[in-house]
């Protein structure tokens, strides 16, 4: 039973376990080993939170303009004068 020290595939050739993790060739026989792809990146975390913040402030920001019109409306009903 090979070794497979890195839990890589063993060279294609002798089966030798690979000596190395990023060996390009074989220390045994010399074979060309295949180039591994690099393991895919994490997925990326969704902004969950991120876009609650943004959502709150955002509603935060319409109440604002909401209680800003309706007071400026009633306070031209009122006379006109804002101040
Ligand atoms: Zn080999």
């Amino acid at each position: 039973m090979t070794q497979q020290p890195y839990g890589l595939p063993p060279c294609p050739a002798c089966g030798a376990p690979r000596a190395a993790a990023n060996g390009r060739s074989c220390v045994h026989c010399g074979a060309p080993l295949p180039v591994l792809e690099p393991p895919p990146p994490p997925p990326r975390k969704k902004h969950t939170t991120l876009w609650i913040i943004l959502g709150i402030l955002f509603f935060l920001l319409v109440c604002a303009i909401i209680v800003v019109v309706t007071n400026a409306l009633a306070i031209i009903e009122n006379g006109g004068v804002l101040f």
